[in-house]
C-alpha cells in the first residue's frame, strides 16, 4: 500500500518564539521538537515540509538598511535567501533526528520554489502585509514605498496576492514519489508572474499557509497539517468564552470567517488553507507545533470537515 502524502506547514514559532531575539542557536534549538516528530512520522508518511520566513526576511531588510555600500536587493531575492537559510536549518536538524532513529537512509531535499501570482490580483492595488523594520513617522514618510501604521510604529507594506500555481510542482511530486522528504515553498514561495515563456519576481509576499494548501492540492496530497503556536482555531479567541473546537465543517468555518473569528494575516489564512484542501477532497488540521503527531492521529488540533 502506498503511504499517504502529508504537507506539514511549520509556523514562525518553529524557528523563533515570541520571547526570543532569534539567534541562529535559538532557531536550531526550536526546530528540534517539531522535526523530531516529523522524523518519526517519516516512517509512516511521505512528507513535504513548508515554513514561514517573516522575521528572517525582516532581518535581511534591516541588515540592508544598515549598509548603503551594497545595492539593496528586491524582496524576491530576500525570499530566495530565506528559503536557502531555513531550508538548510530544517534539513540538517531533520537529518540529525532521522539519524537518532537509525534512519540514515531517508532522502531529503530542499528546493527553491517560486509560486505564480496573478498580476491582476486585487491585492496589488491595496497592499496589506507589513514587513521588515519599524520606523518612526518622520522616517516612514521619506521611504520610497508605502507604509502602514502598526501598534509599534510604521512598517513597509506589500501586496499579499493569492498563490495560483506552484512552479516546481512536477519536481516536488517526482522527489516525493522517489521517497524524498521535500522542504519547499518557504515563506509562501518566491512570488512570480508569468512573462511570455518565463517568470519574473515581484515585490510581494504570499501567505505560507495558502501556498501550502495550493501545493497540497496540486500534489494530490492526502493531508495538510498547519502547525502553529496555539492548539487550533479558537472561537472567541482571547475572550472569556475562548474554546478550541476539535472539528469544524466548511460551512461553519465560512460563517466564523465572515463573523471575524479568524483575522487576516494570522488564523484567517490557516482556516482558509485548511478549507481549500478539504474542499478538494483532502484532510486538514490546524494544531500546535508540539501536537503534529497527535493531530495526524486525530487526537489534537482543529480538524476541518467537508
Ligand atoms: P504562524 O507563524 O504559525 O503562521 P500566526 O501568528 O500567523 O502564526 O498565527 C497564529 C496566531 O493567530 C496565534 O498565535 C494567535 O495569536 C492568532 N489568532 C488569532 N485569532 C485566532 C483564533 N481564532 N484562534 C487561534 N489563534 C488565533
Ligand atoms: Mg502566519
Amino acid at each position: 500500500m502506498t503511504r499517504e502524502t502529508v504537507v506539514v506547514a511549520l509556523g514562525g514559532n518553529a524557528l523563533i518564539r515570541a520571547d526570543q531575539t532569534g539567534t541562529i542557536a535559538e532557531q536550531f534549538a526550536n526546530l528540534k521538537g517539531p522535526l523530531r516528530q516529523l522524523a518519526r512520522l517519516a516512517e509512516h508518511y511521505r512528507l513535504v515540509v513548508t515554513h514561514g520566513n517573516g522575521p528572517q526576511v525582516g532581518n535581511l531588510l534591516l541588515q540592508q538598511e544598515c549598509c548603503a555600500a551594497v545595492p539593496p536587493l528586491p524582496l524576491e531575492i530576500l525570499v530566495a535567501q530565506t528559503q536557502g537559510q531555513i531550508g538548510y536549518m530544517i534539513e540538517s536538524v531533520l537529518d540529525e533526528e532521522l539519524a537518532r532513529l537509525g534512519r540514515e537512509e531517508q532522502l531529503l531535499a530542499s528546493l527553491i520554489s517560486y509560486v505564480v501570482v496573478d498580476p491582476a490580483d486585487p491585492a496589488f492595488a491595496t497592499p496589506t502585509k507589513p514587513i521588515g523594520p519599524v520606523y518612526p513617522a518622520a522616517e516612514a514618510a521619506r521611504l520610497p514605498w508605502p507604509t502602514v501604521a502598526t501598534g509599534r510604529g510604521y512598517r513597509r507594506v506589500v501586496a499579499s496576492p493569492r498563490p495560483v500555481a506552484i512552479v516546481e510542482k512536477r519536481e516536488i511530486a517526482t522527489l516525493v514519489a522517489a521517497g524524498f522528504i521535500v522542504i519547499c515553498c518557504g515563506g509562501g514561495g518566491i512570488p512570480v508572474i508569468r512573462q511570455g515563456r518565463g517568470f519574473h519576481g515581484v515585490d510581494a509576499v504570499i501567505d505560507k499557509d495558502l501556498a501550502s494548501a495550493a501545493l497540497a492540492v496540486e500534489l494530490g496530497a492526502d493531508r495538510l497539517v498547519i502547525a502553529t503556536d496555539v492548539p487550533g482555531a479558537a472561537l472567541d479567541f482571547g475572550a472569556p468564552g475562548e474554546r478550541y473546537p476539535a472539528t469544524m465543517t466548511l460551512a461553519e468555518a465560512e460563517r466564523h470567517l465572515a463573523a471575524g473569528q479568524f483575522p487576516p494575516g494570522s488564523m484567517g489564512p490557516k482556516v482558509e488553507a485548511a478549507s481549500h484542501v478539504v474542499r478538494h477532497g483532502g484532510h486538514a488540521v490546524i494544531c500546535h507545533l508540539d501536537d503534529i503527531e497527535r493531530a495526524l492521529a486525530g487526537n489534537a488540533g482543529t480538524r476541518l470537515l467537508p
